[in-house]
């Protein structure tokens, strides 16, 4: 009976792009995922963007544009980077959805019936500027134990200290400079502590690798918090039922973010979502790293207990990644976004290096940048690819590109293939594809060896059918490798599969052997990494110079001095877009509808390659309101909108802050 499978990865934060150090559990999942689907296993996918939280809030107000628009933009980017390493999810979705809000109602409401939901009075930091609660990481200030300057509000990065922000020297908030001020406020909390038995039991049947147990065990030691699962408004996230201005935190609807996609997958395919997540007819396995190891293993499987819903088979942690050594390092150029690997590198190359890393235990993954370039281009190209590309033109060149029959020697070789395919298996599904990358490269020496004795290039001049024999048996056998290599390498199998001539390649396929079959001509597998490749992407990815090296750039003079009398001249108001529309015979100016709180004005703007006149209509902008009218060829200009930019159509408007209000005055 073919097993099935539900897997998930964890959801990457919608403030992001993906890096290199990311892609290790994607690259981890996708393997296996492929994997079991190619053992004849049925198996979903399922991923989804995270996108709720303070710093998505503060993403999108510096940016000036809506939480909406600014996830919906990361999720396109995020899925485009992973498919373009050749991630396949059956589901990506996202957080922000229908089915994520309810799926969150009913968890939390379910505690709230078990007893399990208490509320508590707490003292949290607020910014009276910003009008916003803080959480730890948004105050800075200095270490209370070795003084360092611009700490964060929860730990030291330079000591290493963990503390509180009240103990901080000189804390502010980061999103407006100002000391922030201590507020009360009641949350609400999850009483972890209600499942510990339960938890326990769980631990006990194997839910996660032994060498994580002992943390786990440590953190019982310690005794089960409560965990704090509100936040007050204003916060990006789903509305708490029942509750006044109070949202969910975002680490509780996240990990319920793998059962809406699972959701909005099962409704999208006319499957039963309950039966699928819930019955046990499905095995559920989520892949994650150890940073977030506290939260799946204690709270995950506790709001599903407390829901009365099917709790998930295992979780597999993995470590984080280094780069030559270290921490992978912006000013060394070893922190690569996912999309400036592609501008220079075949995804491939990452997918087998990172196989050739990965045994699925919880310690870190080495690249070490010398040994990714020798391993890839000696083991991947130089022995693997180089058994088809050598034997490949030959057959189709000089014997028509017909595959002959295996003698003895050729079975005894494709046996050999096949026979370690149980090793092979073996080593996929229990993560180790170290493993499995070490046995096929193994099995590529005997090949090659078999080529060396066996000597086609010279056959094909004196005895062309022995030749064909040869061949037969070698590519029989390069067969065999590809199917093994499948799961990490899916581009390369279909190259092989075209080549070859055959259907989509799977693990019950190492049974059969093609004899008297007409192939393709060969077309490359796969490129050797040029190590200038590299390097360039490593210079891509140091920071750009600081502005105090770049050559200064021509700009327009200071105008003469000023005093403060006359600035107080120019009257500065905060005024709301009404309308906006464009300009006929002028294509630079739009035509804007202010409302400065009561007063009207229409002012031609030098905005419209900048601004479309439908993003403007509902902004704030800051409007000099006291300009002396200004009769224009289009009509008269009664003030004017204040902005950075000049002729190239490159604009950024004045930004006001949404608690403004139309008629304020700018100092
Ligand atoms: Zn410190």
């Amino acid at each position: 009976m073919p097993r099935k499978l539900i897997v998930t990865s964890a959801l990457p934060y919608a403030n992001a792009s993906i890096h290199i150090g990311h892609l290790v559990e994607y690259l981890q999942t996708d393997i296996w995922v492929r994997y079991q689907k190619l053992a004849g296993n049925k198996c979903f996918y399922f991923c989804a963007d995270d996108t709720h939280g303070t710093p998505i809030m503060i993403r999108a107000k510096a940016e000036g544009i809506s939480e909406e628009n600014l996830i919906k933009r990361m999720h396109g980017q995020h899925l485009k980077d992973l498919n373009d390493f050749q991630i396949e999810f059956d589901n990506y979705y996202t957080t922000h959805s229908e089915e994520n809000r309810r799926l969150s109602e009913r968890i939390y409401l379910a505690a709230k019936d078990a007893g399990s939901i208490v509320q508590k009075t707490i003292q949290q930091a607020y910014d009276e500027q910003e009008k916003m609660w803080l959480p730890d990481r948004f105050i800075k200030g200095a270490c209370p134990r070795c003084k360092a300057e611009n700490q964060y509000g929860d730990s030291c990065d330079a000591c290493g200290a963990h503390y509180q922000p009240t103990e901080m020297i000189n804390p502010v908030s980061a999103v407006s400079g100002q000391p922030p001020v201590l507020r009360e406020s009641v949350h609400l909390f999850f009483r972890l502590s209600d499942y510990a038995e339960r938890l326990k039991e769980l631990f006990d049947a194997g839910y996660v690798q032994s060498s994580v147990k002992n943390k786990l065990d440590e953190w019982f030691g310690a005794g089960l918090r409560d965990w704090d699962i509100s936040r007050d408004g204003p916060y990006f996230g789903f509305k708490i039922p029942g509750e006044d201005d109070k949202y969910f935190y975002v680490w509780l609807d996240a990990p319920i973010g793998y059962m809406a996609s699972c959701k909005n997958y099962c409704d999208k395919n006319g499957l039963d979502f309950e039966q699928v997540w819930n019955s046990g007819e499905y095995e559920i396995y989520h892949f994650i790293g150890k940073d977030i190891m506290y939260f799946h293993a204690l709270f995950w499987p506790a709001l599903l207990m407390a829901a009365k819903l099917r709790v998930p088979n295992n979780l597999f942690v993995h470590g984080f990644l280094t780069v030559n050594g270290q921490k992978m390092s912006k000013s060394k150029g070893t922190f690569v976004m996912a999309r400036t690997y592609l501008n220079h590198l075949d995804p491939q190359h990452l997918r087998y290096y990172y196989a050739s890393k990965l045994s699925g235990d919880v310690g870190d993954i080495e690249l070490n940048v010398e040994d990714f370039v020798n391993r890839v281009n000696s083991d991947l190209v130089g022995k693997l690819a180089n058994l088809p590309s050598r034997s490949g033109p030959m057959l189709t060149g000089k014997l028509g590109g017909m595959l002959g029959r295996l003698d003895d020697k050729g079975k005894a070789l494709v046996n050999e293939m096949a026979a370690a395919k149980a090793e092979i298996v073996d080593a996929y599904e229990n993560l180790n594809y170290a493993a499995a990358i070490r046995r096929i490269a193994s099995l590529a020496d005997v090949c090659n060896k078999y080529v060396e004795d066996n000597k086609p290039s010279l056959l094909v001049k004196t005895d062309p059918e022995k030749a064909r024999t040869v061949l037969t048996a070698v590519l029989n056998a390069g067969r065999i490798l590809t199917i093994y290599l499948k799961p990490v390498l899916p581009a390369f199998a279909e190259k092989m599969e075209r080549f070859l001539s055959i259907p989509p390649l799977s693990f019950a396929d190492t049974a059969t052997v093609l004899e008297h079959h007409k192939i393709n001509n060969y077309e490359r597998l796969i490129e050797r990494i040029e190590k200038e490749k590299v390097e360039a992407m490593i210079e891509e990815s140091k920071p750009a110079d600081s502005p105090a090296q770049k050559p200064a750039e021509p700009q327009e003079p200071v105008a003469p001095e000023c005093t403060i009398e006359d600035f107080a001249k120019v009257d500065l108001r905060v005024a709301r877009v009404v309308k906006a529309g464009p300009v006929e015979g002028a294509d630079k100016l739009l035509a804007l509808e202010l409302d400065l709180g009561g007063t009207a004005k229409n002012v031609f703007a030098g905005i419209a390659k900048a601004y479309k006149p439908e993003d403007l209509v509902g902004r704030l902008v800051v409007c000099v309101a006291n300009l002396k009218p200004r009769k224009m060829r289009f009509g008269v200009s009664e003030g004017m909108v204040c902005a950075a930019g000049g002729g190239d159509g490159h604009v950024f408007l004045l930004a006001v802050d949404e608690g403004a209000q139309p008629g304020q005055r700018v100092h």
